[in-house]
């Protein structure tokens, strides 16, 4: 399956969804791998005296395979990587299995063709048998007939094949129809740092290979290589099963901070992430999972999220060119809420704009997209398009527990309206007798400093509060957080931001309504016990930052938190307020941050 739209430098980005093999995330350049590309030629032989010639060739093309298969056999055995060992032991057999040799010789006999059109026949009758075997498993097996074809093919035409080894630059992400386990095997490790491939499935060669090799991998895309050129920047989850190509600056931070988090997602830590974030003291924090994909929940689950904080709905829109149906939004909504083991679903409405897709069609190119049209100012232009979302949201309620999230308010009459419209469309869905949530939760990000000045007022209207620092710190600090000139001064631990932040929860609380944070900030263990003494009551993050906060939440106590927030809150300059709360951390969390920080 195939999600596109237009990046920045013009370039097309494409998010597929495949089966994720081999756990993982990484960011590379494409190599683009093609076992099939080599040239071959097919001919009839113009006279019978050729024939023997010709058989001759094919059956030095078998040997020259047999011996490189054993040639990369016995390479193998002295690397870590095993798996592929037997595989490649069947592959030497089907190269002197009669039944496939004579075939083809019967071919050249026969018909007077060329041994590449032979072994092409050859394959082709083979692939016809297995077609009509039921058993999944063994109808897969065709794709080592496959894998031996190609080789003698490769041999046949001079070609001797082995590409990968030419790989030419570092970290690179092989890309391929599919690789046969001789490909893959003799990868050399420290260029390639994962798979993307078109076909396959969990037990494909790819995937044991890439397991074996603990390289993250993708298998089953359909048609990756449709899409991708060598050099073109690849995000590679084997986690989630998705494959970005080309990504937004965006997207990109964010799995780079996914990748950043990988150490704590390892196992010694998911026997943490099932247990609640509860403080020694009985503090309990409610930890939820940040996602773009639907196909991101199995995984959000395994590292211990509690339900879905934030789900960035704009991502519906990079499916495709045309506008989302209600259904497709239903369809999407429907998938998260009735994923039993998640207490319930924060849906925000779309923020479409500023760093994310700018060049979505339905909107003007600005200057200064971050403050422009973007999020809920675009939909309460684009009345249609939101209550087709709304609508939706409505309508999925229906079957399990939702939230409504509305995002970057900035001032009363912007949730007054979105209220307004909200009920609207509820009253219109009763009104043609559809099945809607009896009620919802209705809450605002607060992300605009604006909104944090008036919380005492947006309180009233609202039934919880979430934070969005990322976006919080950019319009507070005055600091684009996709310009990396000033990602230096991009500082959740300022003064300013922490004064904020302290003031959104007191005035919340005050009032008597939740309040999260869904901003990347709640992710990093850095933060953990600043926020935790601040008193929030949700943290939703990136799922693979999960574990490692919640372990870090069950070690601590509410009192020494509130202590260290405190007095980091003294400080009148981020270096201080940085310098007091690593020490702290460092000191008392040694196992947590030993080395994972640099
Ligand atoms: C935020 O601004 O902190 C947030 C969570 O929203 P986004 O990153 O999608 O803008
Ligand atoms: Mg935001």
């Amino acid at each position: 399956m195939k999600n596109e739209a237009t990046a920045d430098q013009g370039k097309k980005t494409f998010v597929l969804k495949g089966i994720g093999v081999s756990p993982g995330v990484v960011i590379g350049k494409v190599y683009r791998f093609d076992p099939l590309d080599a040239q071959i030629s097919f001919y009839k032989l113009h006279d019978a005296s050729l024939i023997p010639a010709e058989i001759e060739r094919f059956k030095k093309a078998l040997k020259e395979s047999t011996r490189q298969l054993l040639e990369i056999q016995e390479k193998l055995k002295k690397t870590k990587v095993t798996e592929p060992l037997y595989i490649i032991d069947v592959h030497i057999l089907i190269l002197s299995d009669k039944k496939f040799v004579n075939r083809t010789i019967k071919y050249i006999q026969r018909l007077g063709v060329n041994a590449e059109w032979a072994v092409r026949m050859t394959l082709d009758h083979y692939k016809q048998i297995f077609e009509d075997v039921e058993d999944p498993y063994i109808r897969g097996r065709i794709s080592d007939v496959q894998y031996v074809s190609q080789r003698v093919l490769r041999n046949l035409t001079g070609e001797k094949g082995e590409i990968v080894w030419e790989v030419g630059h570092d970290g690179v992400v092989i890309v391929s129809h599919d690789l046969s386990p001789a490909d893959t095997a003799q990868m050399k490790l420290d260029k390639v740092i994962g798979f993307a491939t078109d076909s396959g499935g969990r037990t494909s060669h790819t995937a044991i290979v890439a397991r074996s090799m603990e390289l993250p991998a993708v298998v089953g895309l359909d048609s990756v290589t449709r899409f991708v050129r060598t050099g073109d920047e690849i995000i590679v989850d084997g986690n989630s099963g998705l494959v970005v190509i080309n990504p937004y600056p965006d997207m990109l931070k964010r799995y780079e901070e996914k990748r950043r988090h990988l150490d704590a997602a390892k196992d010694e830590y998911l026997k943490y992430a099932k247990l609640p974030a509860t403080t020694l003291d009985q503090y309990r924090i409610r930890i939820g999972s940040n996602i773009e994909f639907i196909e991101e929940i199995p995984s959000a689950i395994l590292h211990g999220a509690e339900h879905i904080g934030l789900y960035r709905t704009e991502f519906i829109y990079i499916y495709r060119e045309d506008l989302p149906s209600e259904e497709d939004h239903y369809n999407n909504y429907c998938q998260v809420l009735t994923e039993k083991s998640l207490e319930w679903a924060t849906i925000r409405t779309f923020d479409l704009g500023g760093d994310k897709f700018p060049n979505y069609q339905k909107q003007a190119k600005e200057l200064n997209p971050q403050m422009g049209l973007r999020a809920i100012r675009f939909c309460l232009k684009e009345v249609e398009l939101f209550k087709t979302q709304l609508r939706a949201i409505w309508r999925a309620g229906a079957v399990g527990k939702v939230k409504i999230l509305f995002p970057m308010i900035s001032c009363i009459e912007e949730i007054r309206e979105a209220k307004r419209l909200l009920e609207e469309t509820r009253r219109e869905l009763l009104a043609e007798g559809q099945k809607i949530a009896d009620s919802m939760e209705i809450g605002i990000m607060i992300e605009v400093p604006a909104a944090a000045m008036i919380a005492d007022q947006l309180a009233r209207e609202v039934d919880y509060f979430s934070i969005g620092t990322n976006d919080l710190i950019q319009y507070a600090l005055a600091i684009d957080r996709s310009n990396e000139r000033v990602t230096y001064l991009y500082e959740p631990l300022h003064p300013a931001v922490l004064r904020l932040i302290k003031k959104i929860v007191d005035t919340a609380h005050e009032a008597g309504i939740r309040v999260a944070m869904c901003g990347e900030m709640a992710g990093d263990p850095m933060f953990s016990l600043i926020l935790l003494g601040m008193q929030l009551d949700e943290f939703s993050m990136n799922h693979l930052a999960i574990p490692r906060i919640k372990r870090i939440i069950q070690q601590s106590t509410l009192a020494e938190a509130k202590e260290l927030m405190e007095k980091a809150m003294t400080f009148n300059n981020a270096e201080d307020v940085r310098a007091y709360v690593q020490d702290y951390m460092f000191r008392r969390f040694p196992d947590e941050f030993q080395k994972k920080e640099e």
